[in-house]
């Protein structure tokens, strides 16, 4: 008496489909799970029993295997418990087998059977639709991530007798809410350029930044102004496309789903891990791998306040992922990738104490620590940072001036991204592999003149001319120039900051 129902599992970010094969056989009685379980999915057998028990169906007094196939993937978590269940009552007769053949089935079960959320249902439900299921049954917080993916007929459950009920048809299945994708609407939002005073050139860099997709870091003192500015870009940035939505609800449903009702956002992500962060925290890791902050902040902005106190290598091991878009993780033989496209901004005190250069303060830091301070901050990671601007302290005469609204900024930046799609050569988004010949040949002749001097005088490696380039083009889309001049390169060249 074998019955077959269809589960998933999640590795990384993407969703893996579980063929949870139940066997009923006579013998002593016992229940056994395998097929690579892990911890959370061996002790399902303790809630299956129970909860079949307490909803009045009872337990089989037979010998149960529950094999878990394909059996060289590892299963983890607890969202198998309703489709054992499921599969010991479709093995004993009490559903039709027939109705479970092409039904996602997804839960965790309490001990009175109630059914309880599980994380990563989104990333299942788009497995199960790829591979043809047509219906899912998943728990009632989970219903509007799975009503996302199309193709996919979802019903929610609220326990394991109404899911019984509605395979057998004695009980009308229930959709769940339609969804919508929520954008808050920046007009009034706190976090607006109108309220930053000042700091034109930083204002500058940030557009700059935004419509290139570029890196960007703000130096100065305390309380210049670099975490309320570096807190408008996602507010200056074009909203998620509905797909783009879509691929970042993915993660966040795999990080934190379970746990509340998956945010639906066209607003990008803006992480701001803490300087006490791990490399397990930014990257992902872990004994259970989960996404770290790059992750987390897939097609949006990763932030780092106070970046002089990251470890150095929480810093450095940023690099890769932020070159690549995506990190790659070694766990028990598994390798796990994560997606990571996003905007680096850091802000730091440009010394320990925060006043070197300043006019108000004096400088106390010895030279020994300004020597530790600067190579942390400086390294590989730096490297990639292609806007380097610095935040001077307020003119008293910044706060009577009126500045532009996010909006107003949104509206250029949103014209770059457009003009970019549109495949103006040289066309890529994250800029991240176009070749410096690419950009050569829309340099204006005065401005390749400017550039074979200014790589003579300041000794540019190929990475900062690289740099200088993509920057300089992105501020000719910025100015709808068709071709590089000598102005749009002269800015870009102004924004390093020599360590
Ligand atoms: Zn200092």
């Amino acid at each position: 008496m074998i019955a077959v129902v269809k589960a998933a599992t999640v590795l990384g970010v993407d969703g893996f489909i579980v063929d949870v094969e139940v066997d009923l056989s006579r013998g002593l009685p016992g229940f056994e799970i395998v097929g690579l379980p892990d911890v959370a999915v061996r002790e399902s057998r303790q809630r299956v029993r129970a909860a079949l028990k307490n909803q009045g169906f009872g337990f089989p007094l037979q010998r149960l295997t529950v094999n878990l196939a394909p059996g060289d993937l590892k299963k983890a978590g607890s969202a198998f418990d309703l489709a054992i269940a499921l599969g010991i009552l479709a093995a004993n007769g009490a559903i039709p087998k027939e109705r479970l053949g092409n039904v996602l089935v997804l839960g965790e079960l309490s001990l009175d059977g109630r059914v309880r959320s599980v994380a990563g249902v989104l990333p299942m439900a788009i497995a199960a639709a790829s591979v043809g299921i047509e219906k899912a049954l998943v728990p009632i917080d989970n219903g509007k991530e799975a009503s996302l993916v199309s193709g996919l007929s979802t019903a929610i459950i609220g326990d394991l007798a109404e899911a019984v009920g509605v395979l057998n048809g004695e009980i009308e299945a229930v959709a769940p809410d339609v969804v919508e994708f929520h954008s808050k609407t920046h007009t009034d939002d706190e976090n607006d350029l109108s309220r930053v005073r000042g700091q034109m050139a930083a204002r500058r860099a940030l557009e700059i930044a935004a419509a290139g997709r570029h890196n960007l870091l703000l130096m100065g003192p305390p309380g210049c102004g670099k975490t309320l500015l570096a807190r408008c870009l996602p507010g200056i940035l074009p909203p998620l496309s509905q797909e783009e939505a879509i691929d970042v609800a993915r993660i966040y449903s795999v990080a934190e789903g379970g746990l509340a009702p998956l945010k639906l956002t066209l607003d990008r992500p803006f992480r701001s891990p803490h300087h006490s962060s791990t490399q397990a925290g930014m990257i992902g890791g872990g004994i259970l791998p989960r996404p770290g902050e790059v992750t987390l902040a897939h097609r949006g902005v990763l932030f780092l306040d106070e970046a002089g106190e990251f470890g150095r290598s929480v810093l450095d091991v940023l690099r890769q992922p932020l070159e690549d878009g995506v990190v790659s993780l070694v766990r028990h033989g598994y390798s796990v990738v994560y997606p990571s496209e996003c905007q680096l901004i850091m802000a730091a005190n440009p010394c320990p104490c925060g006043f070197l250069g300043s006019t108000a303060k004096e400088c106390t830091c010895s030279a020994h620590e300004l020597a530790a301070y600067r190579r942390r901050l400086s390294g590989p990671l730096l490297d990639r940072v292609e806007l380097q601007v610095w935040m001077g302290a307020l003119d008293p005469n910044d706060y009577r001036k009126s500045q532009e609204s996010s909006s107003a900024v949104r509206e250029r930046v949103v014209r770059v991204w457009k003009t970019r799609k549109e495949g103006n050569p040289p066309k890529s988004n994250t800029q991240k592999v176009v070749p410096i010949d690419a950009y050569r040949a829309e340099l204006s002749p005065g401005a390749r003149g400017m550039l074979d001097r200014a790589i003579e005088r300041f000794q540019l490696s190929a990475r900062a001319v690289q740099k200088a380039m993509q920057v300089a083009y992105t501020i000719a889309l910025l100015d709808e120039s068709g071709e590089i001049c000598q102005d749009h390169l002269a800015e870009a060249l102004t924004y390093r900051l020599s360590f």
